[in-house]
Protein backbone atom coordinates (compact mmCIF):
# COMPACT_ATOMS: atom_id res chain seq x y z
CA UNK A 1 0.00 0.00 0.00
CA UNK A 2 1.59 3.46 -1.30
CA UNK A 3 2.28 5.88 2.08
CA UNK A 4 -0.93 8.49 0.97
CA UNK A 5 -3.31 5.52 0.82
CA UNK A 6 -1.90 4.23 4.23
CA UNK A 7 -2.39 7.62 5.70
CA UNK A 8 -6.13 8.06 4.54
CA UNK A 9 -7.02 5.04 5.62
CA UNK A 10 -5.09 5.82 8.96
CA UNK A 11 -6.84 9.51 8.78
CA UNK A 12 -10.66 7.82 7.89
CA UNK A 13 -10.08 5.36 10.88
CA UNK A 14 -9.49 8.05 13.70
CA UNK A 15 -12.01 10.06 12.03
CA UNK A 16 -14.60 7.45 12.05
CA UNK A 17 -14.66 8.14 16.06
CA UNK A 18 -14.96 11.49 15.62
CA UNK A 19 -18.27 11.21 13.00
CA UNK A 20 -19.27 8.42 15.69
CA UNK A 21 -19.88 11.03 18.23
CA UNK A 22 -21.08 13.41 15.59
CA UNK A 23 -23.43 10.70 14.65
CA UNK A 24 -24.34 10.10 18.42
CA UNK A 25 -25.17 14.18 19.30
CA UNK A 26 -27.20 14.57 16.29
CA UNK A 27 -29.08 11.45 16.72
CA UNK A 28 -30.35 12.01 20.62
CA UNK A 29 -33.93 13.20 21.03
CA UNK A 30 -31.98 16.29 22.19
CA UNK A 31 -30.84 17.52 19.21
CA UNK A 32 -33.86 16.20 17.39
CA UNK A 33 -35.46 18.24 19.94
CA UNK A 34 -33.86 21.65 19.36
CA UNK A 35 -33.46 21.38 15.85
CA UNK A 36 -37.37 20.79 15.22
CA UNK A 37 -38.13 24.13 17.24
CA UNK A 38 -34.89 25.96 15.61
CA UNK A 39 -36.76 25.24 12.03
CA UNK A 40 -39.90 26.06 13.27
CA UNK A 41 -38.79 29.50 14.85
CA UNK A 42 -36.40 30.20 11.84
CA UNK A 43 -39.36 30.40 9.70
CA UNK A 44 -42.58 30.95 11.75
CA UNK A 45 -42.45 34.84 11.73
CA UNK A 46 -42.66 34.57 7.87
CA UNK A 47 -45.41 32.05 7.44
CA UNK A 48 -47.32 34.48 10.15
CA UNK A 49 -46.68 37.57 7.78
CA UNK A 50 -47.56 35.25 4.89
CA UNK A 51 -51.25 35.08 6.93
CA UNK A 52 -51.48 38.41 7.89
CA UNK A 53 -51.31 39.53 3.75
CA UNK A 54 -53.71 36.96 2.96
CA UNK A 55 -56.05 37.90 5.76
CA UNK A 56 -56.03 41.83 4.98
CA UNK A 57 -56.90 40.46 1.30
CA UNK A 58 -59.92 38.64 2.37
CA UNK A 59 -61.23 41.04 4.41
CA UNK A 60 -60.51 43.89 1.55
CA UNK A 61 -62.26 41.47 -0.36
CA UNK A 62 -65.37 40.68 2.08
CA UNK A 63 -66.07 44.45 2.82
CA UNK A 64 -66.68 45.05 -0.99
CA UNK A 65 -69.16 41.99 -1.24
CA UNK A 66 -70.97 42.99 1.78
CA UNK A 67 -71.21 46.86 0.29
CA UNK A 68 -71.91 45.11 -2.92
CA UNK A 69 -74.22 43.06 -1.62
CA UNK A 70 -76.23 45.82 0.74
CA UNK A 71 -76.77 47.85 -2.74
CA UNK A 72 -78.24 45.09 -4.43
CA UNK A 73 -81.13 44.72 -1.77
CA UNK A 74 -81.68 48.10 -1.97
CA UNK A 75 -82.28 48.20 -5.72
CA UNK A 76 -84.40 45.23 -4.85
CA UNK A 77 -86.57 46.97 -2.39
CA UNK A 78 -87.12 50.17 -4.59
CA UNK A 79 -88.28 48.04 -7.57
CA UNK A 80 -90.69 45.91 -5.01
CA UNK A 81 -91.95 49.43 -3.66
CA UNK A 82 -92.74 50.30 -7.09
CA UNK A 83 -94.49 47.48 -8.12
CA UNK A 84 -97.15 48.73 -6.20
CA UNK A 85 -97.65 51.98 -8.43
CA UNK A 86 -97.99 49.90 -11.58
CA UNK A 87 -100.92 50.27 -13.92
CA UNK A 88 -100.16 48.12 -17.34
CA UNK A 89 -99.81 44.65 -17.39
CA UNK A 90 -96.19 44.99 -19.63
CA UNK A 91 -94.82 47.48 -16.69
CA UNK A 92 -95.48 44.91 -14.23
CA UNK A 93 -94.19 42.01 -16.34
CA UNK A 94 -91.09 43.93 -17.00
CA UNK A 95 -90.05 45.02 -12.83
CA UNK A 96 -91.10 41.33 -12.54
CA UNK A 97 -88.30 40.13 -14.29
CA UNK A 98 -85.93 43.26 -13.61
CA UNK A 99 -86.80 41.56 -10.01
CA UNK A 100 -86.04 38.17 -10.74
CA UNK A 101 -82.93 39.38 -12.21
CA UNK A 102 -81.90 40.84 -9.29
CA UNK A 103 -82.28 38.33 -6.92
CA UNK A 104 -80.21 36.11 -8.56
CA UNK A 105 -77.39 38.39 -8.56
CA UNK A 106 -78.42 39.19 -4.76
CA UNK A 107 -78.13 35.39 -4.33
CA UNK A 108 -74.75 35.29 -6.18
CA UNK A 109 -73.04 38.03 -4.09
CA UNK A 110 -74.61 35.95 -0.97
CA UNK A 111 -72.74 33.18 -2.02
CA UNK A 112 -69.31 35.47 -2.44
CA UNK A 113 -69.91 36.93 1.12
CA UNK A 114 -70.25 33.63 2.96
CA UNK A 115 -67.28 32.02 1.06
CA UNK A 116 -65.13 34.84 2.35
CA UNK A 117 -66.46 34.76 5.52
CA UNK A 118 -65.64 31.48 5.64
CA UNK A 119 -61.73 31.82 4.01
CA UNK A 120 -61.53 34.44 7.15
CA UNK A 121 -62.43 32.24 9.71
CA UNK A 122 -60.18 29.17 8.39
CA UNK A 123 -57.38 31.73 7.98
CA UNK A 124 -57.97 32.62 11.83
CA UNK A 125 -58.13 29.90 12.75
CA UNK A 126 -54.72 28.67 11.06
CA UNK A 127 -53.26 32.12 12.63
CA UNK A 128 -54.37 30.92 15.84
CA UNK A 129 -52.72 27.74 15.65
CA UNK A 130 -49.91 29.02 14.44
CA UNK A 131 -49.68 31.12 17.39
CA UNK A 132 -50.28 28.38 19.56
CA UNK A 133 -47.32 26.47 18.01
CA UNK A 134 -44.79 29.37 18.09
CA UNK A 135 -45.43 29.14 21.93
CA UNK A 136 -44.92 25.60 22.14
CA UNK A 137 -41.55 25.59 19.89
CA UNK A 138 -40.52 28.72 21.70
CA UNK A 139 -40.52 26.62 25.24
CA UNK A 140 -39.07 23.84 23.44
CA UNK A 141 -36.19 25.54 22.22
CA UNK A 142 -35.59 27.39 25.73
CA UNK A 143 -35.43 23.86 27.16
CA UNK A 144 -33.40 21.66 24.45
CA UNK A 145 -30.80 24.52 23.64
CA UNK A 146 -28.73 24.33 27.02
CA UNK A 147 -29.50 20.92 27.22
CA UNK A 148 -28.15 20.66 23.66
CA UNK A 149 -25.01 22.60 24.78
CA UNK A 150 -24.53 20.25 27.97
CA UNK A 151 -24.29 17.23 26.09
CA UNK A 152 -21.74 18.57 23.27
CA UNK A 153 -20.05 19.44 26.59
CA UNK A 154 -19.64 16.42 27.74
CA UNK A 155 -18.01 15.31 24.92
CA UNK A 156 -15.58 17.99 24.35
CA UNK A 157 -12.34 17.38 25.45
CA UNK A 158 -12.85 13.66 23.41
CA UNK A 159 -13.43 16.03 20.59
CA UNK A 160 -10.92 18.68 20.54
CA UNK A 161 -8.52 15.39 21.55
CA UNK A 162 -9.59 13.64 18.41
CA UNK A 163 -9.41 17.22 16.04
CA UNK A 164 -5.87 17.46 17.23
CA UNK A 165 -4.96 13.86 16.47
CA UNK A 166 -6.67 14.70 12.85
CA UNK A 167 -4.88 18.09 12.54
CA UNK A 168 -1.68 16.35 12.85
CA UNK A 169 -2.52 13.48 10.30
CA UNK A 170 -3.84 16.18 8.01
CA UNK A 171 -0.47 17.89 7.67
CA UNK A 172 1.31 14.07 6.27
CA UNK A 173 -1.30 13.35 4.07
CA UNK A 174 -1.58 15.18 0.28
CA UNK A 175 -3.39 18.27 -0.29
CA UNK A 176 -5.71 17.26 -2.98
CA UNK A 177 -6.37 13.98 -1.54
CA UNK A 178 -7.09 15.61 1.80
CA UNK A 179 -9.44 18.25 0.23
CA UNK A 180 -11.41 15.61 -2.02
CA UNK A 181 -11.90 13.48 1.49
CA UNK A 182 -13.01 16.65 3.34
CA UNK A 183 -15.58 17.77 1.00
CA UNK A 184 -16.79 14.02 1.06
CA UNK A 185 -17.28 14.23 4.87
CA UNK A 186 -18.87 18.00 4.91
CA UNK A 187 -21.49 15.91 2.15
CA UNK A 188 -22.18 13.74 5.36
CA UNK A 189 -20.62 10.79 3.31
CA UNK A 190 -18.96 8.13 5.41
CA UNK A 191 -17.57 6.24 5.26
CA UNK A 192 -15.39 7.73 2.15
CA UNK A 193 -12.27 6.09 1.19
CA UNK A 194 -12.71 2.17 0.19
CA UNK A 195 -10.35 -0.79 -0.77
CA UNK A 196 -11.32 -2.62 -3.40
CA UNK A 197 -9.67 -6.43 -3.37
CA UNK A 198 -7.56 -6.60 -6.70
CA UNK A 199 -6.82 -10.00 -6.76
CA UNK A 200 -10.75 -10.82 -7.16
CA UNK A 201 -10.70 -9.16 -10.18
CA UNK A 202 -14.42 -7.78 -9.89
CA UNK A 203 -14.54 -4.26 -11.15
CA UNK A 204 -17.15 -2.70 -8.83
CA UNK A 205 -17.46 -0.26 -6.74
CA UNK A 206 -17.11 -1.57 -3.21
CA UNK A 207 -19.82 1.09 -2.16
CA UNK A 208 -22.38 1.39 -5.15
CA UNK A 209 -21.47 -1.30 -7.13
CA UNK A 210 -21.26 0.87 -10.39
CA UNK A 211 -18.74 -0.52 -12.75
CA UNK A 212 -15.42 0.58 -13.40
CA UNK A 213 -13.77 1.03 -16.73
CA UNK A 214 -10.72 -0.78 -17.47
CA UNK A 215 -8.29 2.12 -16.85
CA UNK A 216 -10.04 2.82 -14.08
CA UNK A 217 -9.00 -0.54 -12.56
CA UNK A 218 -5.23 -0.54 -13.91
CA UNK A 219 -4.77 2.98 -12.65
CA UNK A 220 -5.81 0.95 -8.92
CA UNK A 221 -3.64 -1.48 -9.79
CA UNK A 222 -0.86 1.26 -10.13
CA UNK A 223 -1.27 1.81 -6.67
CA UNK A 224 -3.65 5.70 -7.55
CA UNK A 225 -6.68 6.52 -5.31
CA UNK A 226 -9.58 7.09 -7.95
CA UNK A 227 -12.82 8.50 -6.98
CA UNK A 228 -16.24 6.46 -8.17
CA UNK A 229 -18.00 8.64 -10.88
CA UNK A 230 -21.31 7.53 -9.32
CA UNK A 231 -20.92 7.95 -5.24
CA UNK A 232 -17.64 9.93 -5.09
CA UNK A 233 -16.46 7.44 -2.61
CA UNK A 234 -12.67 7.52 -2.81
CA UNK A 235 -11.10 3.35 -4.10
CA UNK A 236 -7.95 2.85 -3.56
CA UNK A 237 -6.87 -0.85 -4.83
CA UNK A 238 -5.01 -3.93 -2.36
CA UNK A 239 -4.45 -7.48 -3.15
CA UNK A 240 -5.17 -10.35 -0.50
CA UNK A 241 -3.26 -12.87 -1.98
CA UNK A 242 -0.67 -12.43 -4.77
ZN1 LIG B 1 -19.43 4.20 -6.05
Amino acid sequence: MQENTKLIVEYQELDKNLKAIEDELNGSEVAKKYLVARKFLSTVKESLSDLDKKAQVATDSYNASVKELESLVSSAKELESSLDGCETEEEIEYLKKKYQDASAKISLAEQKVNALSKEMADLYNEYRKLGQQNKVMKEQYDEFAPKLDELKNSKKDEVQKLRAELKALEGKIDKTLMEKYLTRRKDKKFPIVFGLDLSKKLNYCPFCATSMPMTFMEELSSGEIKECESCHRLIYGFESKK
